[in-house]
């Protein structure tokens, strides 16, 4: 019995050092001090048979075997237990000096950007904004603004039409006659929306922007027009910007005037985006024809007033140095992160 527990300690011992896991740990730990089927249990029992004398001494080796074990296999879980968070440590570290990853700003469009410019520097000046439908009636696109149906100027519009009565509106004004309809003046309005033509070439969209200006009051002059958009002119072009009027043709403003400024890619000496004629036209205007207080009963011998109609997508075009309008709607990131 005494060489058997000699042995087995040695094997015992043996056996917890080449463990490698706490999983093969926890079987041997079974194996020798389970309390049905472990080793000591079943040598304690055969104790029994041992005679009398012989039982004292056998009894406190094997305790002595049994308490030996049972360290053995504290220190060796001990030792898997820290090796094993030593690996899970390198395994997962993080190199807390590497770069952070910055996430991706979002920017505003360079359309949603020189329209945000354009409406800030009219709501300076006194003007509210405005909004209207962009699926329109020709009554309001066309005929209330003083174009019948017969009219040439229709021809210029390259209409879209949903039926023969219903459009896409192929421009802002229509939302003068929806404001007057419904206001008496003094009125400052701006109109800033989408407009829709059947136009397509670097410099035409068949959707584009445009900002309708409307201001009517008791007094309102042809320099009152000449002041509002030439501070406006200053104000997104800079100040050293000329700027000319040009007499032209509007149905619903009499007189009317193109204006133009200088040329902002040959500063005036000519260039191929000016035609060589040093000068780039940037928006419509004049004075509120009587023809269209009538239509919504304003007293025409009481009120005058002035309109103007801009594009956005050229403002931003000539403010930008953009050779074709096509970059807008891409939606090209290599374009975009520009702005
Ligand atoms: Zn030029």
């Amino acid at each position: 019995m005494k060489e058997r527990l000699i042995s087995l300690m040695a094997e015992a011992k043996n056996e917890i050092e080449e463990t490698i896991s706490l999983e093969i740990l926890e079987n041997l730990r079974i194996k020798y001090l389970g309390r049905k089927e472990g080793i000591f249990t079943q040598l304690l029992k055969q104790m029994a048979n041992l005679p009398f004398q012989e039982r004292p001494e056998t009894g406190k080796l094997i305790n002595e075997i049994k308490n030996k074990v049972t360290q053995l296999l504290e220190e060796k879980g001990t030792t898997l237990k820290s090796k094993g968070k030593a690996q899970k440590l390198s395994q997962e570290k993080i190199d807390i000096t590497l770069p952070g990853i910055l996430p991706e700003l979002g920017k505003l469009h360079p359309i949603t950007k020189t329209l945000k410019e354009i409406i800030d520097i009219f709501i300076r000046l006194g003007f509210q904004v405005a909004e209207g439908p962009e699926i329109e009636s020709s009554y309001y696109n066309f005929d209330a603004l003083n174009i019948p149906s017969h009219h040439p100027a229709r021809d210029m519009h390259d209409t879209f039409y949903v039926s023969q009565d219903i459009i896409l509106r192929t421009h802002t004004s229509p939302v003068q006659i929806r404001v007057m309809e419904k206001q008496l003046p003094p009125l400052r309005i701006i109109v800033p929306g989408r407009v829709y033509r059947r136009d397509a070439d670097i410099s035409h969209s068949p959707m584009f922007h445009q900002v309708e200006g409307l201001f009517v009051d008791e007094q309102a002059t042809f320099s009152d027009l000449k002041g509002v958009l030439s501070t406006f002119v200053h104000l997104i072009f800079g100040s050293e910007t000329e700027v000319r009027f040009r007499p032209s043709f509007f149905p619903f403003t009499e007189p009317s005037a193109e204006v133009d400024i200088a040329c902002v890619i040959c500063a005036g000496t000519g260039c191929g985006v000016c035609k060589y004629t040093g000068w780039l036209e940037i928006l419509g205007a004049g004075m509120v024809d009587p023809e269209v207080f009538k239509i919504v009963n304003y007293d025409s011998t009481k009120y005058t007033g002035f309109a103007f109609g801009l594009g956005v997508e050229r403002i931003a075009m000539l403010k930008y140095g953009i050779n074709n309008i096509r970059l807008f709607f891409e939606n090209d990131m290599r374009f975009l992160e520009q702005f």
